[in-house]
């Protein structure tokens, strides 16, 4: 077919097939010698489609080419990561200058139109608590509390390791998150992992290093996103009544699930820190992640496991939803932990969602 119907089909226009052309991704079939004229093969459009794609997704014509003659997953696997860190390493370097320049970060958006305008009616206001406990002698816990995003991270490996992993896994999400949807969330832990497990490996005295990680975040149609890697938990009050929203990536977890193990038991056992999953030990990992309905006035409780192995579920219910003062009751719940012994750092975030 003749280059303007190629152009009307692909939805390509006839400049960016000619650039595709110049630069050997998507040769015309044919030629006329005399008019130059280009005729494409109806097989080429599959092609000028996964190179337009590619394009906008900014992947090097070079590569696109490589790609085009070799469709692994690990390639676009490996594209999707740099984004993430190129993304990650760019908002930070934003966040710099706006620092250095002394302008206020929340600052209206640099388009102000549509989505920002519906989510700005929902928000979290919040509460946070970070505690060493009674004997650990470091607090490698994070917390993260932000107006649309909350997070906890727990910190594992020697010191300076783990608070190391936490407080970079809380920068990446802090600096990922903007838009509010559970894709950039999901991106977020995908970016930290690769942020820590990167630095883990340049450092020999940050080699082992990890950390758990749970976030919540208010998406831009004003559901709540949830994700989670490791033992750290998200709950939320509604109507009085508590629900767990993260399924703990531990041993005694899944002894639980096979039904070796009673919640109860879990608490005490031996292998109660031993995680499946952890943010920063490998290039990759499996991130669980979920979207709720939430409504104005449900509270959320995001915890180290340093709470939920000292105080009783039913006492984390009572003091959030009783409370008339998130700080005072982030403050009660840690206090409680360390009456029952605080063998590990806690750390409590209670976020009400307003609007
Ligand atoms: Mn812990």
């Amino acid at each position: 077919m003749a280059i303007g119907e190629f152009s009307e089909r692909s939805g390509l226009t006839p400049k960016r097939l000619r650039s595709y052309a110049t630069a050997g991704l998507l040769v015309p079939a044919a030629v006329d010698a005399s008019s130059g004229y280009r005729y494409y093969a109806p097989a080429q459009l599959h092609d000028a489609r996964v190179i337009d794609a590619l394009r906008r997704a900014e992947v090097p014509v070079a590569e696109i080419g490589d790609l085009l003659r070799d469709p692994s997953p690990g390639r676009l696997d490996a594209w999707a990561r740099r984004i993430e860190v190129d993304t990650t390493e760019r908002r930070a370097a934003i966040r710099d200058a706006r620092a250095l320049l002394d302008i206020d970060a929340g600052g209206p958006p640099m388009r102000a139109a549509s989505p920002a305008e519906e989510r700005r009616t929902m928000n979290l206001v919040t509460a946070a608590r970070s505690d060493v406990g009674r004997v650990r002698t470091s607090n490698q816990d994070r917390a993260l509390c932000l107006d649309r995003v909350v997070m906890v991270a727990d910190g594992l490996g020697a010191s300076p390791g783990g608070e190391t992993a936490s407080a970079l896994a809380a920068a990446v999400v802090e600096a990922v998150f903007s838009r509010g949807s559970v894709e950039e969330l999901e991106a977020a832990v995908r970016a930290a992992n690769t942020a820590v497990f990167e630095r883990a490996g340049a450092d020999e005295q940050l080699d082992g290093m990890g950390t758990t990680l749970c976030a919540a975040g208010l998406t831009a149609e004003g559901d709540l996103a949830v994700v989670h890697v490791g033992d750290s938990r998200v709950y939320r009050v509604h109507d009085g009544a508590v629900e767990r929203l993260t399924t703990d990536h531990s041993v005694v977890a899944e002894m639980i699930r096979r039904g070796e193990l009673t919640e109860e038991e879990s608490l005490a056992h031996e292998q109660r820190a031993v995680l499946t999953r952890a943010i920063g030990v490998g290039p990759t990992v499996e991130v669980d992640s979920a979207v709720h309905r939430v409504a104005a006035g449900d509270r959320l409780l995001l915890c180290s496991d340093g709470l939920f192995t000292e105080v009783p579920e039913e006492r984390m219910r009572s003091l959030v939803d009783e409370a008339d003062d998130l700080d005072a009751a982030a403050q009660a719940l840690v206090d409680e932990a360390l009456a029952n012994g605080a063998r590990d750092n806690v750390t409590v975030v209670l976020a009400e969602i307003t609007g």
